[in-house]
């Protein structure tokens, strides 16, 4: 690689859409790169794997709208070239995470890219631009989930939050989120054997197998055991979740790694004045945005988010995307773009 050039994960379809490949391409220029956006020039630093960016790489699911695309959905890194009305400067550390990045325009899996000025946050003070990819979408939606359940008054003293998907990306920062700000946390994993002591070391005060809440129970009520949940599992686990629930508690739903379909009656609702709460990251607004930033930089303990991260380069991205859609990955993968 010549001083000016940069690598780039490219994603194509091949043999009229039956197979996808994924390459590493040489660029000399940002503006070389397929569907790129217009805005402000930022040199990539790092970037991150989430569940997203799995079904993308593989074309497992519908993510990416145009090929050939830069996959990767999350971004951090440098400003290389300050915008005209001057509200980022040259050298300043700034992050960008949805707003279909990595879907619709070329994403965080590139030396450089360009975004629209209205989607970069600056780095919040204290963090690093890899401890920023270390919380990535994945931490982001942890840290939206736990506002919207204080929002509807879940406080630690009602009783224990439910985390489900514990060991993967967004429920690992959920429980380190909880348990900092003092709530009990029960983690549900179907990796208990394998990684309970790492859900333990991260803040998880009691562990359940992922099967108790994996088949209907054949009850439009089941006893009240929840003052909150965060969910990122969907399906099944979600319904259980509901019919479990105490009375006046709050469910985040913020994922389908276990199904997207939802069977539940009214009952949970109507008769214990449960609230289910959606949660979506790509498009927040930017107050939400900016504030889930600042309390995510106050309620982590870096030293354990450091410790739930492992760091890949560019060429070992296929084979982690086939790893996080079988549920392999523990905790966060950071792609740091200099490796
Ligand atoms: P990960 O793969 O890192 O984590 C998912 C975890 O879910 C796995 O580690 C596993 O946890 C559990 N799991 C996987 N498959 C199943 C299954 N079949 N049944 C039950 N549990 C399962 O992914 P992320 O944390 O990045 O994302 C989790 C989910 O959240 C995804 O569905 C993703 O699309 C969604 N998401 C939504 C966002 C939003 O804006 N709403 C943003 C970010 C993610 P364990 O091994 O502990 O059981």
């Amino acid at each position: 690689m010549s001083h000016n050039s940069f690598n780039a994960l490219i994603i194509d379809k091949k043999d009229n859409g039956t197979r996808f490949s994924a390459s590493i391409t040489e660029f000399t220029s940002a503006d070389s790169l397929p569907n790129q956006s217009d805005g402000l020039l930022i040199r990539v630093t790092h970037s991150s794997l989430n569940y997203k960016d799995g079904l993308a790489i593989t074309g497992k699911g519908r993510i990416l709208r145009k090929y050939p695309m830069v996959p990767g959905i999350d971004l951090a890194g440098i400003v290389e070239e300050a915008d005209s009305i001057g509200t980022y400067h040259t050298g300043q550390p700034v992050l960008v995470t949805g707003f279909g990045l990595g879907e619709q325009v070329s994403g965080g899996y590139s030396g450089f890219a360009r975004v629209k000025p209205d989607w970069v946050i600056p780095v919040p003070k204290g963090l690093s631009s890899q401890q920023c990819m270390s919380i990535g979408t994945a931490g982001l939606t942890s840290m939206l989930s736990l506002l919207a359940l204080e929002n509807h008054g879940v406080l630690p003293e009602q009783g224990p939050i439910l985390v489900t998907g514990a060991a993967g990306g967004v429920g690992s920062i959920a429980i380190l989120i909880l348990s900092k700000r003092g709530y009990k946390v029960t983690g549900s994993s179907g990796r208990i054997e394998e990684h309970g002591k790492y859900l333990e070391n991260i803040g998880a005060s009691e562990l359940i197998n992922r099967e108790e809440l994996s088949k209907p129970s054949g009850k439009p009520l089941d006893s009240e055991r929840w003052a909150g949940a965060i969910d990122s599992v969907g399906g099944e686990t979600l319904a259980s979740i509901l019919r479990q629930t105490r009375y006046g508690g709050s469910v985040a739903a913020c994922g389908l790694a276990g199904g997207v379909s939802l069977s539940t009656t009214v009952l949970p609702f109507i008769l214990r004045g449960v609230n289910l709460l959606g949660i979506d990251s790509v498009m927040c607004p930017r107050v939400l945005r900016e504030h889930a930033w600042n309390r995510l930089s106050e309620d982590l303990e870096l030293e354990k988010l450091d410790s739930l991260t492992q760091v890949i380069s560019l060429k070992e991205i296929p084979n982690a995307a086939e790893d996080i859609l079988s549920g392999k990955v523990l905790g966060r993968i950071v792609v740091d773009l200099n490796l």
